[in-house]
This record gives structure tokens, sequence and C-alpha cells, in this order.
């Protein structure tokens, strides 16, 4: 692997230690208090100016280059949160909050973001302003969202934004991202059928509501495979079913579904709401029976823009080389709120690789929200020096 700066790469020790408390003391959304008192501890001892309580537990920093008359400011961002997991990586750092875990390895991002605070603050090689977002709530608390209602970038303006999420499924020292859609929007819907319960031997007095939701079922089959584009992606996965008590004999009044929705586009997204609506009504009325439906927009998509990939393929090209950076890579039907930063400013989200190639076992290697997986430290240069590139290449000091 191509090394990152050597400045940099001093950095990792101390900072490999800050990642190893933050995954020894893991917390979930709005109670990141660990995270944000450790950035704040380091924040201060550097020096840099900051603001905390966005999102609750949110902090932005802000540093400036040794000139700043080029009237460029740049958003860069780690998200802080763990998940509720029992972690079972048997690392010698696991988690001292039972049932919390850092198996996202949003303790490493955080490491990444602090690493570049301190390089940036010192070297100030550049001309403009750069805002450094540390956020809650990443893990189905809309963080990113909360932070942008409370004015992030009326605070702290953005021409662009950017971050990273290390990726487990590529080895460590490749980087990729692509231009448009790179993680899908996440909504979650809840489906009601309503029939009529009785005696099973006397199927002609009832609305069996497991029969609508079969057929419900069935018909939202057809809206990926004959309503939606082929070029363009979607998933629509019922992933629940309850209907019945129990009992052998008995059919019950209401069948419950639940399930979710990806997308890589908003348009995309609200047409499938409406085509679910539709269908879940009529068919339950073909039956006699009623159906109703919540549906909960959470995450937007991760959509790059054209620019913001530019940028970041030239930062992560010239810390890796031309052969370990991907600019069109496979996108995925996961998703993160970063997306909401994106649907405010231009920008990229790109992944650093960070499995142990031939070592399948590795904590490093194992999937995101794995309770076998760890944050691998190698990545912290990495995600410092991309940030730093990102800051040094848009707003440079000469002219
Ligand atoms: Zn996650
Ligand atoms: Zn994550």
């Amino acid at each position: 692997m191509a090394a990152a700066n050597e400045s940099m790469t001093d950095l990792k020790a101390e900072f490999a230690e800050y990642r190893r408390e933050l995954h020894k003391n893991p917390q979930t959304k709005y109670e990141e208090t660990f995270a944000a008192g450790l950035i704040a501890k380091k924040l201060k001892e550097w020096g840099i100016p900051f603001e905390q309580g966005i999102a609750v537990t949110g902090i932005v920093a802000t540093i400036k280059g040794k000139k700043s008359d080029s009237g460029k400011f740049i958003g860069l961002r780690a998200d802080m949160d763990a998940l509720d997991i029992i972690e079972r990586s048997g690392v010698p750092h696991t988690s001292r909050n039972h049932g919390k875990m850092h198996a996202c390895g949003h303790d490493g991002h955080t490491a990444g973001l602090l690493a570049a605070a301190k390089h940036l603050s010192i070297t100030r090689n550049f001309n403009g302003t750069a805002h450094l977002i540390f956020q809650p709530a990443e893990e189905g608390g809309n963080g990113a969202h909360k932070m942008i209602e409370e004015g992030l970038f009326e605070r702290f303006p953005c021409d662009y934004v950017f971050g990273a999420h290390n990726w487990p499924f590529a080895p460590l020292g490749k980087a990729g991202t692509r231009v448009g859609g790179l993680l899908a929007s996440v909504d979650k819907f809840d489906i009601v059928v309503t029939g009529k319960g009785g005696h099973a031997a006397m199927p002609h007095q009832v609305i069996d509501p497991a029969v609508v939701a079969a057929h419900i079922i069935t018909a939202l089959q057809s809206i990926v495979s004959r309503n939606i584009a082929p070029v363009d992606s979607a998933v629509v996965s019922v992933t629940n079913l309850n209907v019945g008590t129990g009992a052998f004999n008995i059919v019950s009044n209401e069948a419950k579904m639940s399930g979710t929705v990806r997308t890589f586009s908003n348009e995309t997204r609200h047409f499938i709401k409406k085509r679910m609506e539709e269908i879940i009504v009529n068919v339950a009325a073909a039956y006699g029976a009623k159906a109703k439906m919540e549906y909960e927009f959470t995450n937007d998509p991760t959509v790059n823009t054209a620019d913001g990939v530019e940028m970041a393929v030239k930062a992560l090209t010239e810390i890796l080389g031309t052969e370990n950076v991907d600019g069109n890579c496979e996108p995925t039907m996961g998703g993160e709120d970063f997306g909401a930063f994106l649907a405010k400013r231009p920008g990229a989200f790109v992944f650093l690789g960070q499995s142990v190639s031939g070592n399948e076992k590795s904590p490093h290697s194992h999937g995101l929200h794995s309770p076998f997986y760890d944050f691998n430290d190698d990545v912290i240069p990495i995600a410092a020096s991309f940030f730093t590139k990102l800051v040094e290449n848009y707003m440079p000091l000469k002219k």
C-alpha cells in the first residue's frame, strides 16, 4: 500500500490510541458524550475553536488556513455513534459498555477526522476555511438531518462537503466512489390488512387477511420488475408478516407486514411509495378487505456530484496511487445518512478499503455491523490524508 504522507503516518500511533478509547466506550444515538468529550478535549489542547451541542452531541470545529481571503469553505464529516450489538470481536479494546458496540467503525471515522484536525491546525497550508463536522446518530437517528435543521450550513458555510466510510468489502489501500448514487435511500413501511375473522371451517363467512396479505406481497414484487426502469435500481422487501393467533382453526381479523424500500433517487422513492399505496388498497379491496400503510422516509440516498467525485478521486489518487482508486465503484443498497448533506451541498462520499487480504477471520475483514468486526487503524492516516488533501487542493495557498 502506498503510504499516506509521512507526518500523517507519525500521527497514527496517537490516533489509534484515541480510536481504541472510543471503541471501548461506545454510545448510541444522541448519547455520544464520551466521543464528544474526547473530541472537545483534544480540540482545546490543539487550540482549535469549535462549537458543541449541535444536534445534542454534535461538534463543529473550524480551522482557518494561513490565509482565508479566498472566501472558500469546505465541510468534512465524521460520525461518532455506535450500535446496539453485543461485541464478540475478542480484541483487547473490546466494548466496556455491554450491548453497545462500534461495529460500523465510526470510532475510526472520528479518529481520522481528529487526525486531520490536528494536522491542518499545525500546517494551515491553505487559503480558506475548513469546518470539521462530528455528527451524532448516523445509525437510525437522522443525526445529519438534525444538524442541518439546527442551521449547520448557515452557521458553518460549506461550498462542498465530504465524508469517508471504512469498507471491509475491499482490501486496505484501495478506495472507491462514484458519480451519482453510491448508497441507497432507506425507508420503512408498515402495512395492516383488516379482514373479518371467524372459524376456519367456514371460509365463506370470513374475509381472510392471510390470503389478502399473500396477494399483496406477491403484487408488490411487480413494482421493481414491471414499474421501475431496468437501468434504475430499487428494492422492495417485505421482511415481516404476522397473522393469526397460533390457533390452527381460527381465521384472524388482521395481518401485519413491514419491510424496507431502497432507491438511488428521491423520484424513484416517491414513485414506489405511490405504487405501494395503489397496490395495497386495491388488492385488499378486490378481496373485500381494507389495508393501510404507514411509510417512513428515513435516510436520503447518498448521491455524489460529478465535481465532488473529481476532487475526491484526485485526493485519493495522490495518497494511494491511480491503480488503487476506483472512480466508478459498484454502488450498494445499504444506507448512510450522509445523503442528507449531499442533498444540500455538492460533494462526495467515499469508501476506504480496510480488510486484510487472505485473512477472512481478521476483525478488519468482517462486514459492517458484524459482532466480530473491528476498525482497521491503518485506515486512520489514509482518511486524515484524504481530508487534508481535499482542503489543500480546493483552497491552495498560492495561486
Ligand atoms: Zn452502520
Ligand atoms: Zn457507518
